[in-house]
């Protein structure tokens, strides 16, 4: 028996219920976080064989062999930037373009760049169709950053690199926070949170993690 248009909407906000839930027994806490968490459906970002997997707190596959992260570590990273609403960011690694989505809801302007075209131009079908105008997205090695639209007031980094790249702390604003995972590919990573002060950086280690590695060049697809 197949489930009526209000059952399936019931079903629907308990699941969304649940995962706001699930966020916040992660330690998501940030309201205006969690409101941004909310409002972009995660849904628009998973095709295929793992859609019915939208909601659950884990990392699922998307195309180029990458991943879409785990709801909750999205949540924690956007938190730990502390956005602010006339802030312009900076994201290496669009991947699905969920996080950019997100940090979008709370930032004036988001730059996202990934070493796929692939994904970046399904990527930007979604923000077309979400009309999420705030954010563009480029096909670059994000290692070197965004010189020309830079400096940002927050970057993330949404795949493990050795070291935090030079060139994304030389184009951090004073004041500027970035959070990059770091670490070796297959082995722990550590999410570290840098932020520029007048003179030099401080470095502030958060949790650890696991991302797909940093890597150097411009994808085949
Ligand atoms: N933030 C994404 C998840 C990213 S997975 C989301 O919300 O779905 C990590 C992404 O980083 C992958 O898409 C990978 O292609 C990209 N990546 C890896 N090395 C890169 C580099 N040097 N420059 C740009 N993107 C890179």
């Amino acid at each position: 028996m197949s489930l009526s248009a209000s059952e399936e909407e019931d079903a629907l906000a308990e699941r969304k219920m649940r995962f706001l839930f699930a966020l916040r027994s992660k330690g998501v806490t940030d309201a205006r976080v969690l409101t941004a968490m909310e409002r972009v459906d995660r849904g628009h970002f998973i095709k295929g064989l793992f859609a019915d997997r939208t909601y659950e707190d884990m990392p699922l596959p998307i195309a180029c062999g990458q991943t879409i992260s785990q709801p909750s570590v999205v949540g924690l990273m956007t938190q730990a930037l502390h956005i602010l609403p006339r802030d312009t960011v900076l994201e290496v690694g669009t991947g699905s373009g969920y996080q950019a989505a997100i940090v979008a809801q709370l930032a004036r302007r988001v730059y996202t760049v990934d070493r796929h075209r692939r994904l970046v131009r399904e990527a930007n079908e979604v923000f077309l169709r979400l009309n999420l105008s705030n954010i563009t997205a480029f096909v670059a090695d994000g290692s070197f950053g965004l010189p020309d639209q830079g400096p940002f007031d927050k970057i993330l980094v949404t795949a493990a690199a050795e070291d935090p790249p030079g060139p994304l702390l030389a184009q951090l604003k004073i004041g500027g926070i970035m959070v990059v995972p770091v670490g070796q590919s297959d082995a722990v990573q550590t999410l570290i949170k840098v932020t520029r002060l007048e003179k030099g950086y401080d470095y502030e280690e958060l949790r650890p993690v696991r991302f797909v590695p940093l890597l150097e060049g411009l994808g085949l697809d």
